[in-house]
């Protein structure tokens, strides 16, 4: 079992929840698809394939637990729905955004660097700040070629 499952399996213990062969498939399937930012139905269709038997309503009840868990984290691209992806390091900021507005491709910037702003705020306004969803909208490489 990988460090993720057995992370999991001990927070849902914690809370008094088991590691269902459901939550299972469906946490697997992200993992499988790290960095994809997937939306409940991409999850969904594609957690069917390893539990025919799921239902879209389990799917949609274990991405909002595995959210309340810390395990995922919810970003919403204004592009309608809610798409979730792996919280890998678990006491790391989150990673930015770049967000193409011709595309829709989504492109991820690992660095934080917002270490100075983060320091000014928690000094100017008194406030501890434990993490940031940054999101850029532009144009990507490809599409900005054609512009
Ligand atoms: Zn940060
Ligand atoms: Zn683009
Ligand atoms: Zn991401």
């Amino acid at each position: 079992m990988t460090d993720m499952m057995e992370n999991l399996k001990d927070k849902l213990k914690e809370k008094g929840y088991k590691l269902t062969p459901q939550r299972r498939a469906t946490l697997d399937t992200i993992m499988e698809n790290q960095g994809k930012h997937m939306s409940t139905e991409e999850i969904y269709d594609l957690v069917k394939e390893k539990c025919p038997e799921i239902g879209l309503a389990t799917v949609y009840r274990t991405l909002q637990l595995l959210d309340e868990l810390g395990v995922i984290s919810k970003i919403n691209f204004d592009d309608g729905c809610s798409r979730y992806e792996l919280n890998t390091h678990e006491d790391d900021h989150q990673h930015h955004h770049l967000i193409c507005l011709k595309c829709g491709k989504v492109i991820e910037v690992e660095m934080d660097l917002l270490e100075v702003l983060e320091e000014e705020i928690e000094k100017n306004y008194n406030f501890e700040i434990e993490d940031h969803k940054v999101k850029f909208f532009g144009y990507c490489d490809a599409c900005k070629k054609i512009l």
